[in-house]
């Protein structure tokens, strides 16, 4: 009983195929699905002469009457007549079947069994298989059927049901948008000034996104771009102005996104996009493309004048930075707040907790208000008769479950946040105390090598407060010291860029109290003498980049013995850093470098407990 197909099977296949894939990309488009089923139906009548009718139905399951609410093809008579209720027979027919299971229903109309006076009427049109399709979730809105007729008895076996089951999925996420747009169009989705959506609009989009991506494992990205420094536009130019700048960043972000991105007002000046489908990867670049739109693109202020903006932009993914919406909008909160924190104008991926800056910054604040920031001192030898004379004051990050952090990995990022002067009072202070407990207990003074920034220089209230604080410890400590303080103060020459008049005036407190200076690192960057020139430092660090090279590198071990020679001139202590082998030791010996500080003489160690700073007597009587 098979009836061939007048053209060969792969020819109908494609052109059903061919419709299908039309109508999916109709679905996809920003329109009213409704309309596009309606040009689905005519799509495919057109498409393939086999196909005599298609019809469909949106709504209610249970309705008392199931009536085509459009119809096209030669047979749409039969679709106009089509009325089907609720008895026993009419339920078992193929549309009210496919809508209550949620499955497509296939039935040769002659082996059918539904009410004789349909199958009749079929026949007379000529219709002899049916494939019925559902679309729309159970129990959610936009539900419906597409109901497909053939004139030949096997049609839809040779042609296949796949490229129909497709097309049910497409109508589903069409519904699914076309009901998100509706809820979207009641509230205020659109922001006046920036014509993105509005903040609300946008909640529901992550919400519905968040909740595909835990169902489905779908993922995207949220960039959330926040322009720099947008105060002083508003400052100088006025708000008005303000107001074109915000709108033309607008402008020119969702000029930079995809048309199947998402973009809103998140907050003021500041912008949340949700790009589907795109991992990190993906992410950060359409996120330089934004960054770089924005920056190439000076905003005219209507005035004749111009001004250049630009954007941090914190970038971070589903289902990678965080699963629930709250961490995701944590996670790309932080990634912007380090865009910011590491120069502004520029893109920052979230990154795990520990490596962030904005937990970082939370960590060093904790850290230094629960006392967690500690110096540990590392010994400094005196070459000549290997007696340790010095010890530098390093400091650690203690964190709650004891592990020790190092400098090098919290100090360059405490500068960036410009808590650096927080961590150099703590530890200095510290120091202080560690310097008068070791007097108090007997033992003599040690010179004690402190690190400072240029930041803590800016603070003169820190600076007043230590001065204040070696003042009672000293004149506690009386006589037990000399003159000569046992504090020396390192300072990088990096720290001293800039201008070195100030940084001579700020220093004076300390050297007025009898504080030494340390000129530390050289040999690293810059390495300019004239520091040394300017300032009265009594002592040099040499980099342990340089006393690596001593045995290695004939012309480093010359440039040191110049160094050496220069500062047994001006009267400066030199120190070796980084010294880790005897061989050397015994280089720097004979060169005449006369301080050494290397794991070759000890690794930096915090003081047992108990002697905490609180335990001093200094700071008891302060
Ligand atoms: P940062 O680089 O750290 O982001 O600095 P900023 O100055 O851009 O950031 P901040 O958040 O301190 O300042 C944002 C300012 O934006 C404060 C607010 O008065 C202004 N602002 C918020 N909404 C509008 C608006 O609709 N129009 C105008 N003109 N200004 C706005
Ligand atoms: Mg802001
Ligand atoms: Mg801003």
């Amino acid at each position: 009983m098979n009836s061939p197909l007048p053209t060969t099977d792969l020819d109908e296949r494609s052109v059903v195929q061919q419709a299908m894939l039309n109508a999916g990309a109709d679905l996809a488009q920003d329109e009213d699905p409704l309309a596009i089923l309606r040009r689905f139906c005519n799509t495919l009548v057109t498409a393939s002469g086999h196909i005599r009718l298609v019809w469909m139905y949106v709504g209610e399951p249970e309705v008392p009457m199931l009536r085509p609410q459009y119809a096209a093809g030669p047979a749409r008579a039969y679709a106009d007549e089509l009325a089907i209720g609720l008895s026993t027979p009419e339920r078992a027919s193929p549309a009210r079947q496919a809508l209550a299971r949620h499955e497509m229903i296939l039935k040769h109309l002659r082996e059918d069994t539904g009410p004789a006076s349909s199958l009749a009427a079929a026949r007379e049109y000529g219709l002899e298989s049916c494939l019925v399709i559902p679309f729309g979730r159970p129990g959610g809105i936009g539900r419906g059927i597409v109901s497909v007729y053939a004139d030949l008895p096997d049609y839809f076996e040779q042609v296949g049901q796949d490229s129909f089951a497709a097309f049910g999925y497409l109508a589903d996420a069409a519904m699914a948008q076309a009901a998100l747009r509706q809820k979207l169009q009641r509230m205020a989705t659109v922001d006046g000034l920036s014509g993105l959506l509005t903040r609300q609009a946008m909640q529901e989009i992550l919400q519905r996104f968040v909740a595909q991506a835990q169902r489905q494992g779908t993922g995207f990205c949220l960039l959330l771009c926040d322009i720099d420094r947008f105060k002083i536009i508003n400052d100088n130019y006025g708000h008005q102005a303000g107001d074109r700048a915000i709108a033309a960043t607008a402008a020119a972000l969702r000029g930079a996104l995809r048309t199947e991105d998402w973009a809103s007002r998140w907050g003021g000046e500041e912008f949340l996009c949700l790009l589907p489908g795109v991992a990190c990867d993906g992410g950060k670049s359409l996120a330089e493309r934004v960054r770089s739109a924005v920056a190439g693109q000076p905003v005219d202020l209507g005035d004749g004048r111009s001004v250049t903006v630009t954007v941090s932009i914190g970038v971070a993914c589903l289902p990678i930075a965080g699963s629930t919406l709250q961490e995701l909008l944590a996670h790309v909160d932080s990634a912007l707040y380090d865009a910011k924190a590491s120069g502004r104008n520029r893109v920052v991926r979230a990154s795990t907790q520990g490596q962030s800056l904005y937990f970082m910054a939370n960590e060093i604040d904790q850290a230094i208000s629960e006392d967690r920031l500690r110096p540990a001192y590392q010994p400094i030898v005196r070459l000549a008769d290997g007696e340790v004379v010095a010890e530098e004051a390093l400091a650690r990050m203690v964190q709650a479950d004891g592990q020790l952090i190092e400098a090098g990995r919290f100090i360059a990022q405490a500068s960036q946040l410009q808590l650096a002067h927080r961590v150099d009072h703590a530890i200095m202070r510290q120091a202080m105390d560690h310097c008068a407990l070791r007097i108090f207990s007997g033992q003599p003074p040690l010179t004690r090598l402190v690190n400072i920034s240029a930041d803590l220089l800016r603070h003169p209230e820190l600076v007043d407060d230590l001065i204040a604080r070696a003042k009672t410890i000293c004149s506690a400590c009386g006589d037990r010291i000399g003159a000569q303080k046992p504090l020396v103060i390192e300072i990088t020459e990096r720290e001293l860029l800039g201008d070195l008049q100030e940084a001579k005036r700020l220093l004076q407190p300390f050297l007025d109290f009898g504080i030494r200076l340390a000129l530390d690192d050289f040999g690293s960057g810059y390495s300019s003498f004239h520091y040394l020139a300017e300032l009265p430092f009594s002592f040099l660090k040499i980099s342990g980049d340089l006393i690596a090279q001593v045995n290695v590198n004939p012309r480093g071990r010359r440039i040191l013995r110049g160094i050496q020679d220069l500062a047994r001139d001006m009267e400066v202590t030199t120190v070796a850093e980084g010294v880790e082998d005897a061989a050397t030791a015994d280089t720097l010996r004979e060169i005449g470098i006369d301080w050494v500080q290397g794991w070759l003489y000890g690794r930096p160690r915090l003081l047992e407990a108990g002697t905490n700073a609180a335990d001093t007597p200094a700071a008891a009587a302060s």
